[in-house]
C-alpha cells in the first residue's frame, strides 16, 4: 500500500508564485498519481481528495492508520533555486529517496536528496516526525518561483510525467520487482502518436502518449 499526500490545502496554500498556489498543483499531481497507480492495480490511498484543511495531527494520523508502508508527500518548492528535491527522515536510509530522485532525473534535474534536523535533534518536518513506521518522503517537484522550472512546470503533462516517475519508483521500491509496459508505436510526429492512442482507447485499452527526450 502506498499513501499519497497532497501537501497543504484549504486555508494553507503553501507557496504562491506567479498565479499558482502550491496546494492546487499538489492536489492535481496527487490525484493523478492515485489514478495512475489504480490503473496499474497498485493499492493506494490519498490523505485528501479535495481542497480541504488537514492539521499536522490529522494528516499524519491518516498516514499512520493507512496500512501503507510508504508515503509520498507531494510539494512544489519556492524560495530561490531550481530542480527537484527529495527529503527523507533522519532515521531512514537515503535508499528510497535516491530511487525517487533517480526516477525524477529522467525528467527534471535533481537539486538534492537530504534529511533535515530540527533544533531538538528530531526530524524538522512533522511528516517525518509524526508518520510512525510509514517511510515518508517529501518530494518537491521543482520551484514555483524559478523561471527555468516554471517554463516546464506550466505544462500539466510535464507535471504529470514527474508524478508518474515518482509513483513508479515507489512501486519498484515497495515491490522490489519491475513493471512491464507494452509499447505499441513510436513516432516523430505527435499527431500520429495521439491518433494511435485514440485508436487503442476506442478499442478499450488503457493508453497514453509518453514523450522521450
Ligand atoms: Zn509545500
Amino acid at each position: 500500500m502506498i499513501i499519497i499526500d497532497a501537501g497543504h490545502g484549504g486555508k494553507d496554500p503553501g507557496a504562491i508564485a506567479d498565479g499558482v498556489k502550491e496546494k492546487d498543483w499538489n492536489l492535481e499531481v496527487s490525484l493523478h498519481q492515485y489514478e495512475f497507480l489504480k490503473k496499474l492495480g497498485i493499492p493506494c490511498k490519498l490523505t485528501r481528495k479535495t481542497d480541504s484543511d488537514l492539521s499536522p495531527d490529522k494528516r499524519s494520523e491518516l498516514v499512520r492508520s493507512s496500512g501503507a508502508t510508504v508515503c509520498l508527500s507531494n510539494h512544489f518548492n519556492a524560495g530561490g533555486g531550481s530542480g527537484a528535491e527529495v527529503i527523507h527522515s533522519k532515521y531512514a536510509t537515503s535508499a528510497f529517496a535516491k530511487s525517487i530522485a533517480d526516477a525524477l532525473k529522467k525528467v527534471m534535474p535533481v537539486r538534492r536528496v537530504f534529511s533535515r534536523e530540527g533544533s531538538n535533534g528530531k526530524d524538522y518536518y512533522y511528516m517525518h516526525r509524526l508518520t510512525g513506521q510509514v517511510e515518508t518522503l517529501i518530494i518537491e517537484y521543482g520551484f514555483l518561483d524559478s523561471a527555468v522550472d516554471r517554463k516546464k512546470l506550466n505544462v500539466r503533462s510535464y507535471r504529470f510525467q514527474l508524478a508518474e516517475e515518482a509513483a513508479l519508483a515507489a512501486v519498484r521500491y515497495t515491490k522490489g520487482s519491475p513493471i512491464y509496459f507494452v509499447q505499441s508505436g513510436a513516432y516523430k510526429e505527435k499527431s500520429r502518436a495521439e491518433q494511435l492512442c485514440e485508436e487503442l482507447k476506442n478499442k478499450g485499452y488503457d493508453a497514453f502518449v509518453k514523450q522521450e527526450g
